[in-house]
């Protein structure tokens, strides 16, 4: 019963990382103040460079695999075929584009 009345009281914001009371008149102006609004977008813009990352992370490994796979020298180990296919399995919607 102690947690029910101790999660009723505070409501934890992880964007800002603050206790604030846990009632709607509180939530709202939390969520319009200046430090809410400050955190709100700088978590957005550290996901969008995540996905900038990501995504040319994976169009890297594309290039490298398209590389290995029209090189004369393509090699015939069966082994290295399969890492080939697996990977391109993964990386499957970025080699689509
Ligand atoms: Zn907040």
């Amino acid at each position: 019963m102690t947690e029910y009345w101790v999660s009723q009281g505070k409501k934890w914001c992880d964007l800002c990382k603050i206790f604030i009371s846990n009632n709607p008149s509180s939530i709202k102006n939390h969520e319009l103040g200046t430090r809410h609004k400050e955190a709100v977008t700088k978590r957005l813009s550290n996901m969008r460079e995540e996905k900038v990352a990501k995504d040319k992370e994976k169009k890297e490994t594309a290039r490298v695999l398209t590389q290995i796979e029209e090189s004369q020298e393509t090699p015939t180990d069966p082994r290295f075929m399969f890492w080939i296919a697996r990977t391109r399995t993964w990386y499957g919607n970025v080699l689509d584009r």
